[in-house]
């Protein structure tokens, strides 16, 4: 499909963010008959693509569906693969225009004529910028800008990794898994089974409520049967080529261990960068943008959120399965005769 520039019109939708809840915010607002432009710094749904790679989601593929497109997986729950595949699909059949590798920097103008500038992520720093109109803009830039650091000496070697995608690289190692949610209990099973040496380090003394049912007891007798080392209670406090020391959260004593990565799952947190440019007030506290609920639209007029952003620093509020109304809420909230 054709790209607007500054020299069109303004489309009637800029969304900034091609997750799940952006592609679901393109697609309501393509079936109520409005010209949509969805940007993204990375390919379709970057997060999904940064994923385990052989995880699975913890949805049923209904759940997951877009405005009705069925979502038929082989089994009980979607691969990653077959999650990429659906929303490639969606995106295809709603005739999204999709602007990939497209970073926004920055945002202007009002309801009407805003002005969306970005940059090609993969042509160098001198790319230059462009210029995309929008009456209006939906923010779905998700929740990982950046991880929750450990803030410890070390965190900067190479041997310290912020995620995880599948445990080849890590056979014969010894791996430290910071972490007790979902994520770091998922990557140190896989690596057990693929042959690495797991110690997981928690601050608090039990795995997160959070872990899957089904996946909790298997953590749960690796850890008994002494073949995953758990240190609950413990914190990692240095980390050195070759080891790492960790601090007992009660008394405050330190132990060093053998050490050949460290991976720090421990999160990630959204930026609302934009948002706050624009204007629109993030709570401190909780990190959510301010925002009418009923019609995702924040205080500023005609600029809308979707997706996990609306959840704040709590990414387990809002997932696709509650994200994916939020484009219909928005859509809805708009007599379309009055779009522009
Ligand atoms: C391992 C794992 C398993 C999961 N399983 C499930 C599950 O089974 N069911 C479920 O409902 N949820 C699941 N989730 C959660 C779900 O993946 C997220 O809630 C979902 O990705 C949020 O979608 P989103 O569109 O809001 O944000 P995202 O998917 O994070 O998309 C945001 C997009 O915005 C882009 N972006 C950010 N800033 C800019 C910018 N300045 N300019 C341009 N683009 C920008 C990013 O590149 C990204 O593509 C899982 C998450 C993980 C980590």
């Amino acid at each position: 499909m054709s790209h607007p520039d500054s020299l069109s019109g303004p489309v009637d939708f800029a969304i900034i963010g091609a997750g799940p809840c952006g592609i679901a915010a393109g697609a309501a607002a393509r079936r109520a008959g409005l010209d949509v432009v969805v940007v993204d710094q990375g390919p379709l749904c970057d997060s999904i693509v940064r994923y385990p790679y052989y995880m699975t989601f913890f949805s049923t593929p209904e759940k997951l569906e877009i405005e009705g497109l069925p979502f038929v997986t082989t089994d009980k729950t979607p691969t990653r693969k077959e999650a990429l595949v659906y929303f490639r699909r969606v995106t295809e059949y709603f005739e999204l225009d999709t602007r990939l590798y497209e970073k926004v920097e920055g945002i202007e103008g009002s309801m009407g004529d805003f002005r969306i500038r970005t940059r090609a992520t993969l042509e160098g720093a001198d790319a230059p910028s462009r210029t995309l109109r929008a009456c209006r803009i939906v923010v779905a830039t998700g929740g990982f800008h950046g991880p929750n650091l450990l803030n410890v000496p070390g965190e900067e070697l190479p041997k310290v990794r912020h995620h995880y995608t599948e445990a080849h690289p890590y056979w014969n190692q010894d791996v430290v898994v910071v972490g007790g949610s979902n994520s770091a209990v998922e990557a140190s099973l896989e690596m057990y089974r693929a042959g690495v040496r797991v110690t997981l380090v928690h601050f608090a003394e039990e795995l997160d409520r959070s872990v899957k049912p089904w996946v909790r007891p298997d953590m749960l007798n690796r850890i008994e049967k002494g073949e995953i080392a758990a240190r609950f209670g413990h914190r990692v406090s240095r980390i050195e080529p070759g080891r790492v020391t960790l601090r007992r959260e009660s008394d405050g004593a330190t132990a060093s261990i053998a050490n050949d990565f460290v991976l720090a799952l421990t999160g990630w947190k959204a930026d609302p960068v934009l948002l706050r440019e624009l204007g629109v007030p993030v709570d401190e506290q909780t990190g959510v943008p301010a925002h009418d609920p009923e019609t995702m639209e924040t205080p500023v007029p005609g600029v809308y959120i979707a997706g996990v952003l609306a959840a704040g620093h709590d990414a387990n509020r809002i997932f696709i399965e509650n994200g994916r109304w939020h484009g219909r809420r928005i859509v809805d909230s708009i007599p379309a005769a009055h779009v522009r």
